[in-house]
């Protein structure tokens, strides 16, 4: 196969990987691409957009066949003023091709001989809902992870020289904090590992070691300070410092229950896997959620169109990765909503904020009698009240041909049984005023739910 479109693409993307070993000044990693004009940004992305359609075109089978699909040939992209022209690629076309070209399906770029001679490591989906998506990413792809990261920590304010980090995540094949974990040695901050520790072990590791970053998903914060506790240990005078959150979405009732339980600042970490190497969306100082626009170009599109909708207004998100080998999608729907201001930050910099940050993927979202919602909004409602636990679960069941949903949640064990009636009837109250539904509220002895040791599984639908 002809290398001159990838050495056409890879060029492309190393031409703008500015400042590759640290920051150029002490608040932006590169001001160039991070505090430049919209204009200017335009300009980078259509530079490494044209390369990407053709190289991706030629490497992979399934995107050319989505491309044919529509008429369109890699000479029609001659900036980022078509990209709205493009197919859209899902997760589900993704999911064909693997079937149909099993181990590794045709989305990628990547083939055996590219993965022999240049491979790094694979990563795959979680495959709640389908069998998992593999991805084999590349050296080139882990310099470019490494170092997309490394801009979002420093925006984060994490320093080397300062801060010590702690990966509370298995280490497995899935993209959650793998880039955090790399991003954080570039820069100069030493890391323990916590991969395969139970959670007392990891809590007595924070209290031995004292890290002063740590990397979770929010449910897992939670569930740790918990244990803490449960050990006479304080998670507030701990030294952590920061808490990076990610993996899930993050209602800011639960973000203030982390950041008082820690006593530390909260941030974000935001991707998927088949658009890394590197995270794309982190928050700023100012407490933005940012997207890193000169490396992915987010959109944000009606999910029955999947037509662009108007800034400001929630939409699907749809990515598209300017600085991957091995898998550089174009257009790829991720399906989580969110809203986006293009209007600049406090902290400096230009690139996109996504207002609210991401409230959830489409695939999530319940249908209760009609009502449509997120479990990150009934999060939010039980984060309010500070007399429950960490664990929560929605229960969805149909009677009389009624869909009901009820509430699991544990108070606190010095909240005495004869306030349970007065929290169940405050419970009914916010739910109606936040969500317009009413529940039911079913407390039960703090303890007994299943306790989060990654990812938070809340909703249990019983309605088939
Ligand atoms: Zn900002």
């Amino acid at each position: 196969m002809s290398t001159a479109s990838r050495d056409a693409w890879l060029a492309a993307v190393r031409r703008w990987k500015l400042h590759p070993d640290e920051p150029a000044d002490e608040r932006l990693w590169a001001p160039e691409l991070e505090a430049c004009s919209r204009d200017e940004l335009h300009a980078i992305q259509s530079e490494k957009l044209v390369p990407a359609v053709q190289y991706l075109y030629e490497h992979s089978p399934l995107y050319a066949s989505l491309c044919a699909a529509c008429g369109i040939e890699p000479g029609d992209v001659t900036g980022r003023e078509q990209l709205a022209d493009l197919p859209v690629v899902t997760k589900d076309d993704m999911s064909r091709s693997l079937a149909a070209a099993a181990p590794w399906g045709t989305y990628t770029a990547i083939d055996d001989e590219r993965w022999l001679t240049d491979g790094w490591q694979v990563f795959a989906t979680s495959g709640t809902t389908s069998q998992p998506r593999p991805f084999r990413y590349t050296q080139f792809d882990r310099e470019m992870w490494t170092w997309a990261d490394a801009r979002a920590v420093h925006a984060m304010g994490i320093r080397g020289g300062r801060d010590v980090g702690m990966m509370l995540f298995g280490y497995g094949p899935h993209v959650a904090m793998w880039g955090l974990h790399h991003a954080l040695i570039h820069i100069g901050v030493p890391i323990v590992p916590a991969g395969g520790l139970d959670t007392r072990t990891r809590a007595a590791s924070i209290d031995r070691y004292g890290p002063t970053v740590i990397g979770c998903t929010p449910s897992y914060a939670l569930h740790l300070a918990s244990v803490m506790r449960d050990m006479g240990l304080d998670p507030a005078a701990s030294p952590v410092r920061v808490v990076i959150a990610m993996g899930e979405p993050l209602p800011e009732s639960s973000a203030r229950r982390i950041r008082d339980l820690w006593d530390a600042e909260v941030h974000q970490f935001y991707g998927c896997t088949e658009a890394a190497p590197s995270c794309g969306g982190y928050t700023c100082t100012a407490g933005s959620v940012h997207f890193l626009e000169d490396t992915h170009v987010l959109e944000t599109l009606d999910p029955k169109t999947l037509k662009p909708v108007a800034p400001g207004s929630p939409g699907v998100a749809v990515v598209t990765n300017l600085i991957s080998e091995a898998s550089p999608q174009v257009r790829f729907l991720v399906g989580d909503y969110t809203a986006l201001d293009h209007a600049g930050c406090a902290c400096g910099r230009t690139h996109v904020v996504c207002e609210g940050g991401f409230t959830g993927r489409a695939d999530d979202m319940l249908n209760v009698r009609g009502v449509t919602l997120f479990p990150s909004a009934v999060e939010d409602v039980v984060r309010g009240f500070a007399e429950l636990g960490e664990e929560f679960q929605i229960v969805l069941e149909r009677r009389a041909e009624l869909d009901e949903l009820i509430l699991v949640a544990e108070p606190l064990p010095h909240v005495a049984d004869d306030r349970h009636e007065e929290l169940t009837l405050r419970l009914e109250g916010a739910f109606r005023a936040r969500l317009e539904l009413r529940p039911t509220i079913r407390l039960q002895p703090y303890g007994t739910l299943p306790k989060t040791e990654f990812k938070a599984k809340r909703v249990m639908d019983r309605r088939e």
